[in-house]
Protein backbone atom coordinates (compact mmCIF):
# COMPACT_ATOMS: atom_id res chain seq x y z
CA UNK A 1 0.00 0.00 0.00
CA UNK A 2 1.56 3.39 -0.99
CA UNK A 3 0.72 6.35 0.97
CA UNK A 4 1.32 9.74 -0.52
CA UNK A 5 3.77 12.47 1.26
CA UNK A 6 0.72 14.64 2.63
CA UNK A 7 -0.40 11.47 4.58
CA UNK A 8 3.06 10.52 5.91
CA UNK A 9 4.05 13.78 7.07
CA UNK A 10 0.59 14.25 9.01
CA UNK A 11 0.82 10.49 10.21
CA UNK A 12 4.47 11.23 11.58
CA UNK A 13 3.21 14.39 13.16
CA UNK A 14 -0.20 12.55 14.97
CA UNK A 15 2.46 10.22 16.06
CA UNK A 16 4.91 12.56 17.99
CA UNK A 17 1.60 13.83 19.62
CA UNK A 18 0.61 10.73 20.39
CA UNK A 19 4.45 10.25 21.92
CA UNK A 20 4.48 13.46 23.83
CA UNK A 21 1.39 12.85 25.08
CA UNK A 22 1.43 9.34 26.89
CA UNK A 23 5.01 9.89 27.73
CA UNK A 24 4.22 12.93 29.58
CA UNK A 25 1.25 10.43 31.20
CA UNK A 26 3.91 8.11 31.90
CA UNK A 27 6.13 10.55 33.96
CA UNK A 28 3.18 11.69 36.21
CA UNK A 29 1.99 8.27 36.88
CA UNK A 30 6.21 7.10 37.70
CA UNK A 31 6.24 10.26 40.39
CA UNK A 32 2.52 8.95 42.06
CA UNK A 33 3.63 5.58 42.03
CA UNK A 34 7.54 6.19 43.19
CA UNK A 35 6.15 8.77 46.25
CA UNK A 36 3.65 6.27 47.20
CA UNK A 37 5.69 3.45 46.81
CA UNK A 38 9.41 4.01 47.37
CA UNK A 39 10.21 0.35 47.07
CA UNK A 40 9.30 0.85 42.94
CA UNK A 41 11.92 3.66 43.04
CA UNK A 42 14.60 1.62 44.39
CA UNK A 43 13.45 -1.76 41.96
CA UNK A 44 13.58 0.45 38.73
CA UNK A 45 17.51 1.76 40.09
CA UNK A 46 18.08 -2.45 40.69
CA UNK A 47 16.64 -2.94 37.49
CA UNK A 48 18.52 -0.39 35.61
CA UNK A 49 21.87 -1.93 37.46
CA UNK A 50 21.18 -5.78 36.24
CA UNK A 51 20.86 -3.79 32.72
CA UNK A 52 24.47 -2.57 33.14
CA UNK A 53 25.56 -5.47 34.43
CA UNK A 54 24.12 -7.73 32.07
CA UNK A 55 25.87 -5.44 29.28
CA UNK A 56 29.13 -5.64 30.82
CA UNK A 57 28.81 -9.45 31.04
CA UNK A 58 28.31 -9.87 27.26
CA UNK A 59 31.62 -7.45 26.64
CA UNK A 60 33.90 -9.89 29.61
CA UNK A 61 35.38 -12.76 29.02
CA UNK A 62 34.36 -16.49 28.78
CA UNK A 63 31.62 -17.23 31.20
CA UNK A 64 29.82 -14.39 29.82
CA UNK A 65 26.63 -16.76 28.79
CA UNK A 66 26.09 -17.72 32.00
CA UNK A 67 26.63 -14.34 33.77
CA UNK A 68 24.10 -13.10 31.10
CA UNK A 69 21.43 -15.77 32.10
CA UNK A 70 21.52 -15.25 36.07
CA UNK A 71 21.49 -11.60 35.45
CA UNK A 72 18.54 -12.07 32.87
CA UNK A 73 16.60 -14.28 35.69
CA UNK A 74 17.26 -11.95 38.26
CA UNK A 75 15.71 -9.17 36.09
CA UNK A 76 12.61 -10.89 35.56
CA UNK A 77 12.00 -11.55 39.16
CA UNK A 78 12.66 -8.19 39.99
CA UNK A 79 10.39 -7.05 36.92
CA UNK A 80 7.33 -9.62 38.00
CA UNK A 81 7.74 -8.16 41.96
CA UNK A 82 7.77 -4.84 40.26
CA UNK A 83 4.29 -5.25 38.33
CA UNK A 84 2.54 -6.96 41.29
CA UNK A 85 3.30 -4.25 43.31
CA UNK A 86 1.98 -1.69 41.41
CA UNK A 87 -0.97 -3.96 40.06
CA UNK A 88 -2.01 -4.45 43.24
CA UNK A 89 -2.30 -0.37 44.46
CA UNK A 90 -2.71 0.85 41.32
CA UNK A 91 -4.04 -2.00 38.41
CA UNK A 92 -2.35 -3.97 36.56
CA UNK A 93 -0.64 -2.14 33.80
CA UNK A 94 -0.52 0.81 35.45
CA UNK A 95 3.01 1.84 34.92
CA UNK A 96 3.28 -0.08 31.16
CA UNK A 97 5.81 1.37 28.79
CA UNK A 98 3.78 3.19 26.78
CA UNK A 99 5.84 4.07 23.66
CA UNK A 100 5.82 1.11 20.84
CA UNK A 101 8.74 -1.45 21.53
CA UNK A 102 8.97 -2.29 18.03
CA UNK A 103 10.31 1.21 16.76
CA UNK A 104 10.74 3.00 20.60
CA UNK A 105 7.93 5.30 19.08
CA UNK A 106 10.32 6.25 15.96
CA UNK A 107 7.45 4.90 13.27
CA UNK A 108 10.15 3.04 11.82
CA UNK A 109 12.19 -0.20 12.24
CA UNK A 110 15.50 0.21 9.90
CA UNK A 111 13.79 1.43 6.61
CA UNK A 112 10.59 -0.34 7.09
CA UNK A 113 7.61 1.36 8.50
CA UNK A 114 6.03 0.05 12.05
CA UNK A 115 3.03 -1.08 12.58
CA UNK A 116 2.24 1.55 15.16
CA UNK A 117 2.86 4.68 12.01
CA UNK A 118 1.63 1.90 9.45
CA UNK A 119 -2.15 2.07 11.34
CA UNK A 120 -1.93 5.82 11.94
CA UNK A 121 -1.35 6.41 7.88
CA UNK A 122 -4.06 4.33 6.89
CA UNK A 123 -6.58 6.35 9.23
CA UNK A 124 -5.33 9.36 7.43
CA UNK A 125 -5.32 7.63 4.07
CA UNK A 126 -9.40 7.16 5.02
CA UNK A 127 -9.99 10.63 5.91
CA UNK A 128 -8.20 11.90 2.48
CA UNK A 129 -10.27 9.26 0.67
CA UNK A 130 -12.94 10.98 2.48
CA UNK A 131 -12.17 13.99 1.96
CA UNK A 132 -12.72 13.62 -1.58
CA UNK A 133 -16.79 13.57 -1.49
CA UNK A 134 -18.99 12.32 0.90
CA UNK A 135 -19.63 8.61 1.07
CA UNK A 136 -22.35 8.94 -1.30
CA UNK A 137 -20.82 9.79 -3.79
CA UNK A 138 -19.92 6.15 -5.62
CA UNK A 139 -19.72 5.25 -9.26
CA UNK A 140 -23.21 3.12 -8.17
CA UNK A 141 -24.58 6.41 -6.80
CA UNK A 142 -24.70 7.96 -9.89
CA UNK A 143 -27.91 8.76 -11.10
CA UNK A 144 -29.15 8.54 -14.88
CA UNK A 145 -32.16 9.46 -14.08
CA UNK A 146 -31.08 13.17 -14.56
CA UNK A 147 -30.95 12.49 -18.05
CA UNK A 148 -33.24 13.01 -20.41
CA UNK A 149 -34.65 10.04 -22.46
CA UNK A 150 -35.89 12.59 -25.48
CA UNK A 151 -33.94 12.90 -28.61
CA UNK A 152 -32.07 15.99 -27.99
CA UNK A 153 -31.44 18.16 -31.24
CA UNK A 154 -28.90 20.23 -30.08
CA UNK A 155 -26.34 17.53 -29.34
CA UNK A 156 -27.63 14.90 -32.10
CA UNK A 157 -28.12 12.02 -29.21
CA UNK A 158 -30.25 11.28 -25.87
CA UNK A 159 -28.39 12.30 -23.33
CA UNK A 160 -29.37 9.80 -21.47
CA UNK A 161 -27.66 6.84 -23.46
CA UNK A 162 -25.04 9.19 -23.71
CA UNK A 163 -24.32 9.40 -20.21
CA UNK A 164 -25.06 5.86 -19.87
CA UNK A 165 -21.85 4.75 -21.90
CA UNK A 166 -19.80 7.46 -20.15
CA UNK A 167 -20.75 5.81 -16.77
CA UNK A 168 -19.80 2.39 -18.55
CA UNK A 169 -16.78 3.91 -19.36
CA UNK A 170 -15.72 5.17 -16.33
CA UNK A 171 -16.75 1.89 -14.27
CA UNK A 172 -14.45 -0.33 -16.38
CA UNK A 173 -11.37 2.32 -16.58
CA UNK A 174 -12.05 2.27 -12.26
CA UNK A 175 -12.33 -1.04 -11.71
CA UNK A 176 -9.55 -2.05 -14.10
CA UNK A 177 -7.30 0.89 -12.97
CA UNK A 178 -3.87 -0.51 -13.27
CA UNK A 179 -0.33 1.50 -14.92
CA UNK A 180 -0.90 2.63 -18.38
CA UNK A 181 -4.57 2.60 -17.69
CA UNK A 182 -5.14 5.28 -20.09
CA UNK A 183 -6.45 8.62 -19.56
CA UNK A 184 -9.95 10.71 -18.96
CA UNK A 185 -11.23 14.16 -20.25
CA UNK A 186 -14.74 15.06 -19.68
CA UNK A 187 -16.01 17.70 -21.49
CA UNK A 188 -19.14 19.33 -20.69
CA UNK A 189 -20.92 22.64 -18.94
CA UNK A 190 -21.75 23.19 -15.25
CA UNK A 191 -23.70 20.84 -13.36
CA UNK A 192 -23.52 17.73 -15.52
CA UNK A 193 -21.73 15.49 -12.85
CA UNK A 194 -18.50 15.55 -14.38
CA UNK A 195 -16.73 16.12 -10.92
CA UNK A 196 -19.16 13.37 -9.17
CA UNK A 197 -18.34 11.00 -11.68
CA UNK A 198 -14.48 12.03 -11.83
CA UNK A 199 -14.51 11.74 -7.57
CA UNK A 200 -16.06 8.56 -7.87
CA UNK A 201 -13.49 6.57 -10.08
CA UNK A 202 -10.77 8.40 -8.16
CA UNK A 203 -12.33 6.34 -4.86
CA UNK A 204 -13.27 3.53 -6.34
CA UNK A 205 -9.33 3.28 -7.44
CA UNK A 206 -8.01 4.14 -4.14
CA UNK A 207 -10.03 1.59 -2.53
CA UNK A 208 -7.34 -1.02 -4.55
CA UNK A 209 -4.57 0.20 -3.37
CA UNK A 210 -3.44 3.22 -5.74
CA UNK A 211 -2.74 6.58 -4.67
CA UNK A 212 -5.18 9.65 -5.85
CA UNK A 213 -4.87 12.82 -6.32
CA UNK A 214 -7.65 15.65 -6.25
CA UNK A 215 -6.70 18.99 -7.43
CA UNK A 216 -8.78 21.92 -8.04
CA UNK A 217 -7.33 23.51 -11.42
CA UNK A 218 -6.05 26.43 -9.31
CA UNK A 219 -4.99 24.55 -6.18
CA UNK A 220 -3.09 22.46 -8.86
CA UNK A 221 -0.98 25.30 -10.41
CA UNK A 222 -0.77 26.89 -6.90
CA UNK A 223 1.08 24.14 -5.99
CA UNK A 224 3.25 24.39 -9.08
CA UNK A 225 4.42 27.43 -8.85
CA UNK A 226 5.16 27.26 -5.05
CA UNK A 227 7.45 24.57 -5.97
CA UNK A 228 8.80 26.66 -8.54
CA UNK A 229 9.15 30.04 -7.20
CA UNK A 230 9.50 28.72 -3.52
CA UNK A 231 11.11 25.71 -3.80
CA UNK A 232 11.20 24.44 -0.14
CA UNK A 233 11.13 20.88 0.67
CA UNK A 234 7.57 20.81 1.29
CA UNK A 235 6.79 22.73 -1.62
CA UNK A 236 8.68 20.81 -3.80
CA UNK A 237 7.58 17.17 -2.50
CA UNK A 238 3.68 18.28 -3.07
CA UNK A 239 4.59 19.45 -6.61
CA UNK A 240 6.17 15.53 -6.66
CA UNK A 241 3.31 14.02 -6.06
CA UNK A 242 1.35 15.14 -8.38
CA UNK A 243 3.93 13.94 -11.21
CA UNK A 244 3.99 10.53 -9.10
CA UNK A 245 0.90 9.49 -8.06
CA UNK A 246 -0.96 6.64 -9.78
CA UNK A 247 -4.27 9.01 -10.68
CA UNK A 248 -4.17 12.43 -10.73
CA UNK A 249 -7.70 14.20 -11.26
CA UNK A 250 -7.47 17.95 -12.07
CA UNK A 251 -10.88 19.34 -11.53
CA UNK A 252 -12.41 22.03 -13.91
CA UNK A 253 -9.19 23.03 -15.57
CA UNK A 254 -9.71 26.68 -17.33
CA UNK A 255 -10.79 28.12 -14.01
CA UNK A 256 -7.07 29.17 -13.49
CA UNK A 257 -5.59 32.41 -15.08
CA UNK A 258 -3.81 31.20 -18.27
CA UNK A 259 -0.79 33.04 -17.98
CA UNK A 260 2.72 31.71 -19.47
CA UNK A 261 3.61 29.64 -16.63
CA UNK A 262 0.54 27.79 -16.22
CA UNK A 263 0.88 26.65 -20.12
CA UNK A 264 4.38 25.81 -19.30
CA UNK A 265 3.28 23.85 -16.36
CA UNK A 266 0.96 22.05 -18.15
CA UNK A 267 2.32 21.13 -20.94
CA UNK A 268 5.12 19.98 -18.03
CA UNK A 269 2.82 17.67 -15.60
CA UNK A 270 1.35 16.19 -19.11
CA UNK A 271 4.48 14.89 -20.58
CA UNK A 272 5.03 13.57 -17.78
CA UNK A 273 3.06 11.74 -16.75
CA UNK A 274 2.15 10.30 -20.20
CA UNK A 275 5.95 9.12 -19.97
CA UNK A 276 5.54 7.24 -17.38
CA UNK A 277 2.21 6.41 -18.01
CA UNK A 278 0.44 7.63 -14.98
CA UNK A 279 -3.66 7.98 -15.04
CA UNK A 280 -5.18 11.50 -15.43
CA UNK A 281 -8.68 12.23 -15.40
CA UNK A 282 -9.79 16.32 -16.26
CA UNK A 283 -12.43 17.51 -16.23
CA UNK A 284 -13.49 20.90 -18.00
CA UNK A 285 -15.95 23.36 -19.55
CA UNK A 286 -13.66 23.36 -22.33
CA UNK A 287 -13.54 21.70 -26.09
CA UNK A 288 -10.47 20.89 -27.78
CA UNK A 289 -10.54 23.74 -29.87
CA UNK A 290 -10.86 25.84 -26.98
CA UNK A 291 -8.10 24.17 -25.36
CA UNK A 292 -5.84 24.49 -28.28
CA UNK A 293 -6.59 28.33 -28.08
CA UNK A 294 -6.25 29.25 -24.39
CA UNK A 295 -3.22 26.97 -23.88
CA UNK A 296 -0.97 25.29 -27.31
CA UNK A 297 -1.88 23.49 -29.80
CA UNK A 298 0.86 21.22 -28.67
CA UNK A 299 -1.46 20.66 -25.12
CA UNK A 300 -4.24 20.46 -27.49
CA UNK A 301 -2.77 17.65 -29.56
CA UNK A 302 -1.71 15.95 -26.37
CA UNK A 303 -5.39 15.65 -25.19
CA UNK A 304 -6.97 14.71 -28.13
CA UNK A 305 -4.37 11.36 -28.84
CA UNK A 306 -3.82 10.51 -25.63
CA UNK A 307 -7.05 11.12 -23.27
CA UNK A 308 -10.46 9.26 -23.75
CA UNK A 309 -12.93 12.19 -24.37
CA UNK A 310 -16.25 11.67 -22.52
CA UNK A 311 -18.82 14.61 -23.38
CA UNK A 312 -21.37 15.22 -20.58
CA UNK A 313 -24.82 16.79 -21.67
CA UNK A 314 -28.13 17.08 -20.23
CA UNK A 315 -29.97 19.40 -17.79
CA UNK A 316 -27.79 21.51 -15.06
CA UNK A 317 -28.71 18.74 -12.06
CA UNK A 318 -28.13 21.53 -9.90
CA UNK A 319 -31.53 23.29 -11.01
CA UNK A 320 -32.64 20.17 -11.66
CA UNK A 321 -32.79 19.29 -7.83
CA UNK A 322 -34.22 23.26 -6.95
CA UNK A 323 -36.84 22.29 -9.12
CA UNK A 324 -37.30 18.94 -6.56
CA UNK A 325 -36.14 16.21 -9.05
ZN1 LIG B 1 6.13 1.34 16.30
Amino acid sequence: MGYTMDVISRSRKRLEEQNAMVRSRYNARQAQVYEKLPQVLEMDKQLRRTMVAAAKAALSGQDAPQAMEAVRRENQALQAQREALIAAHFGPGYLDEPICRECAGSGYVGARMCRCLEAICRQEQDKEAARLGDASQQLEGFRLDYYSEAWNNAIGAIPRKVMENNLKICTQYAQNFAHGAGNLLFNGGTGLGKTFLAVAVGKEVAAQGYTVCYEGALALFDKLEKARFNPTEDNLRRARELEECDLLIVDDLGTEFAGQFVIAALYGLLNSRLLAGKGMIVTTNLTIAEIQARYSPQIASRMEGEFTLLRFVGTDIRKLKKQGL
